[in-house]
């Protein structure tokens, strides 16, 4: 069985929902500010992506009730993040049996408080892998799922055949994830690839409301309006939003 299939098959067992292999030469310069030159040593990146439950993304603009914020911290995010975990975990070990360097990429860690950021950038990957774009709320934002997608990455040397190549933005007039931030965390500022993250989005803001909402009550520190808003993800004809 080639080494695609045998890719596909494990993330058939951690249902997975996207799966791209990414050109990185492109963003070089991008990876290497962030991560550094072992991170950035690597030319290519599996992407994987698994869809939040929409009855629990629908169910956030009332996080202030406890079971709602519970149920997305949990079902949400660590146990689809642990999925995603598993998933790059033993994708790694397969490439390296096969002879090939392999990096797994934790799905939600920061590496770097004062920057806000990870050792790489899974909403980088996937773009360059043609699953989506950037929109003006700085995710990745997929035609079919708008942004309710977990990402996690391998970088890696093998020679696997790359699937995409960057999607046009299709943002459009569209401002409502923009307008819904609860801090203003965002300019409304299209994404470019030569910009600079604090263009579109001051992370500290946002870093800083959920340090504020921990302070209350920690179970309670939930927001993701920014992702329940993108009319992309609300299974609703784009056409119909005014995009
Ligand atoms: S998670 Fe909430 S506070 Fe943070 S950027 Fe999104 S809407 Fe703003
Ligand atoms: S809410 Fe609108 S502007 Fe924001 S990412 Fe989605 S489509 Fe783009």
């Amino acid at each position: 069985m080639d080494m695609n299939q045998r890719i596909k098959d494990i993330a058939g067992t951690w249902g997975a929902d996207f799966l791209g292999v990414a050109d990185l030469s492109p963003a070089h310069d991008a990876i290497l500010a962030q991560g550094g030159p072992v991170v950035a040593a690597y030319p290519r990146a599996i992407s994987v992506g698994i869809v939040l439950l929409h009855t629990i993304v629908d169910q956030l603009p009332h996080s202030a009730d406890r079971a709602v914020a519970v149920n997305y911290k949990h079902h949400g995010y660590d146990v689809i993040n642990q999925r995603l975990d598993l998933f790059v975990s033993r994708v790694s070990s397969l490439l390296q049996r096969e002879g090939y360097q392999a990096l797994p990429v934790p799905a939600s860690k920061r590496v770097d408080d004062e920057r806000i950021c990870a050792m790489f950038s899974h909403k980088l990957a996937a773009r360059l892998a043609g699953l989506g774009w950037i929109g003006k709320s700085c995710l990745l934002v997929t035609p079919k799922e708008g942004p309710r997608v977990r990402w996690a990455t391998v970088l890696t040397d093998a020679p696997l055949p790359v699937t995409g190549k960057p999607m046009e933005e299709r943002c459009g007039s569209c401002n409502q994830c923009v307008e819904i931030c609860p801090v203003n965390a965002f300019t409304g500022e299209a994404f470019m690839s030569s910009d600079p993250r604090e263009k579109r989005f001051n992370a500290g803001k946002c870093d800083r409301y959920f340090a504020s909402m921990k302070k209350k009550d920690p179970e309670l520190a939930v927001c993701g309006l920014c992702l329940y808003v993108c009319p992309y993800g609300q299974h609703r004809n784009p056409a119909q939003t005014g995009l």
